[in-house]
């Protein structure tokens, strides 16, 4: 089925992104949320994003008008009925995205691919609430999205190849780079990424240094663009603490301990940058 129409579930930072980049790719998109402000904003930011990148010279504006035109708002899920490819980026809870998934499997057609954005939950999982396990998958973007070159792809069990190709594809003409990845707790990205940002919070939980040192170490020291506990203030702490729970949970394995400093923050409603206060204020 060749993909023209999409579904973007999800007006939040991750769903705007991914329909702003859907839509320059030249993509027809649906850009869905339970709240009809929240799209309304998202799309006006993404005007405003565009506008910037017409006063740079980046695309012209009819370019950024042809853009807007294929971006349309919705509020009812139904509309998934005439989309030829989903992806879910709503809020990231389990019960949330089972939801959406099983009403999702009755509405779009037969054969439409539904993918997640989910950053840690088991795509076997989410997949399983529907009845084509083998046409749901994982397509984890990076934050910014226009940003970030990668996409990882993750494969949940029964997952087909065709599948997997068509969402490669899908991602290429998007003007990302797959990367092929099994479903196991925090793919790559989040498995390799959140356990040194705990160890970044050990360390300032040891006393071994403050918030600034630990990230002067990492930038200086290992040419990092930031330092992992600025890192982890934008991600915020809340969902730092989510991944390592992930983590901790599906690996029963005590490395994966999330560091009780992390946790006390979180309880504090230190969050990051988005609450004004963690490693650092803002
Ligand atoms: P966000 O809180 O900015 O946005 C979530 C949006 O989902 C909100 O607008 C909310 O109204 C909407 N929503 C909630 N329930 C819904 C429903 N039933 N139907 C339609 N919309 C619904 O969150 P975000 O940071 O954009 O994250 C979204 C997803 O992307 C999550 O699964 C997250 O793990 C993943 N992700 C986030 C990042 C990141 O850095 N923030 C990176 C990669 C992946």
């Amino acid at each position: 089925m060749a993909i023209k129409k999409i579904m973007v579930i999800g007006a939040g930072q991750m769903g705007g992104g991914i329909a702003q980049v859907a839509a320059q790719s030249g993509l027809q998109v649906v850009l869905n949320d339970i709240d009809a402000v929240l799209i309304d904003q998202r799309i006006a930011f993404i005007a405003k994003t565009l506008s910037r990148n017409v006063e740079k010279g980046r695309i012209s504006e009819d370019e950024k008008q042809s853009i807007l035109a294929r971006l349309t708002a919705s509020t009812d899920l139904q509309d998934a009925a005439e989309v030829d490819f989903v992806v879910e980026a709503a809020t990231e809870k389990m019960e949330i995205k089972a939801q959406i998934f099983r009403s999702l499997d009755e509405i779009a057609r037969p054969g439409v691919i539904l993918a997640t954005n989910t950053s840690s939950l088991p795509i076997t999982e989410v997949a399983a609430v529907t009845r084509r396990p083998e046409s749901v998958i994982g397509m984890h973007f990076m934050n910014p999205v226009p940003v970030m070159a990668l996409v990882e792809i993750i494969r949940g069990i029964a997952t087909s190849d065709e599948v997997f190709m068509t969402v490669e594809a899908l991602a290429t003409l998007m003007g990302k780079t797959a990367v092929e990845v099994n479903d196991y707790p925090g793919f790559i990205s989040n498995r390799v990424l959140m356990p040194m940002i705990n160890e970044a919070i050990f360390c300032v939980y040891e006393g071994v240094a403050k918030p600034e040192a630990v990230d002067q170490v990492m930038k200086l020291g290992m040419n990092h663009p930031m330092g992992p506990l600025t890192l982890a203030d934008f991600i915020g702490l809340d969902t730092c603490l989510a991944i390592m729970e992930v983590l901790y949970e599906g690996f029963a394995d005590s490395k994966y301990r999330p560091c009780p400093l992390l946790r006390k923050m979180v309880k504090a409603g230190w969050l990051g940058k988005k609450s004004g206060r963690g490693f650092y204020t803002y």
